[in-house]
């Protein structure tokens, strides 16, 4: 059975940032759509476009993030950062950020360090394949963004034989959570954020991403971890919660209207 919680879109809720990403008339738009989409089938929303996160989404988790930070700001600095953030997760990249030229080069080695370990264990994330061919006989466009380098998207592209177009990794500024690299790919493919939607297993990069993209948001909750929604963050809830990729495919059927676009864009 589809485990599937559909976040009310309340427009008062959105996130102020959107407000300022998006024109007047596409905002909206946007909202008469939201007034009108219920998760109880009451209306159905046009999807042209899916966006998946990579790691732990399209393929199992198996970088040890915690090991990375601790390896990068040390026990003592790790600690520090986790109590400043307010949700106690730490937005790596982001902080070593305004680090002098040699510490930063020295944490993006042993980030990269770790990245390349998780390479060597890459494994599709089940569901995944089938899901984006059922995404590809419904002509609905595939992308992919990620924080990870462009070495791994490539691997990943050849050792699993399907193609996100666009992709863009880390090397594309700014990073997710910021909305540009789902913008840049709404763009890029024609079709307005409000007809796509961003796929991920993290509420802090995926969801805020989407979010103030204007774009759909699914979270991928394998163990259960987000069970309670509530603890998180207004921005950081997702419209739909699944459990497994496999899952995906119903909730699409169950609440959007597929439409095909046009692969010339
Ligand atoms: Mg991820």
């Amino acid at each position: 059975m589809l485990l599937l919680t559909h976040i009310g879109r309340s427009v008062a809720n959105w996130p102020s940032l959107f407000l300022s990403l998006s024109s007047s008339s596409r905002y909206h738009r946007r909202a008469a759509m939201a007034a009108n989409f219920s998760g109880d089938g009451g209306g159905r929303a046009t999807l042209r476009g899916v966006v998946f996160d990579m790691d732990g989404t399209l393929t199992v988790p198996v970088i040890d993030f915690a090991a990375m930070h601790r390896a990068v700001l040390g026990d003592e600095g790790l600690a520090a950062a986790r109590a400043a953030s307010p949700s106690g997760s730490v937005d790596i990249l982001h902080h070593i950020e305004t680090w002098a030229p040699p510490e930063q080069q020295k944490a993006y080695e042993i980030i990269t360090h770790f990245e390349r370990q998780g390479l060597d264990r890459l494994q599709i994330m089940p569901g995944a394949t089938e899901l984006c061919e059922y995404l590809d006989s419904k002509k609905i466009r595939r992308g992919l963004i990620t924080r990870n380098i462009k070495a791994a998207v490539d691997l990943f592209h050849q050792r699993f034989g399907m193609k996100f177009i666009p992709a863009l990794s880390r090397e594309f500024h700014p990073c997710k959570p910021d909305p540009a690299p789902l913008l840049h790919i709404c763009s890029t493919w024609g079709i307005l954020s409000s007809e796509v939607m961003m796929i991920g297993d993290s509420p802090q990069d995926d969801v805020v991403c989407g979010k103030r993209a204007g774009a759909f948001t699914c979270l991928l909750d394998e163990t259960g971890r987000y069970c309670s929604l509530e603890s998180l963050a207004d921005d950081q809830k997702p419209d739909f919660r699944v459990s497994s990729l496999i899952e995906v495919h119903s909730l699409l059927e169950t609440h959007f209207d597929l439409v095909p676009q046009s692969l010339t864009c």
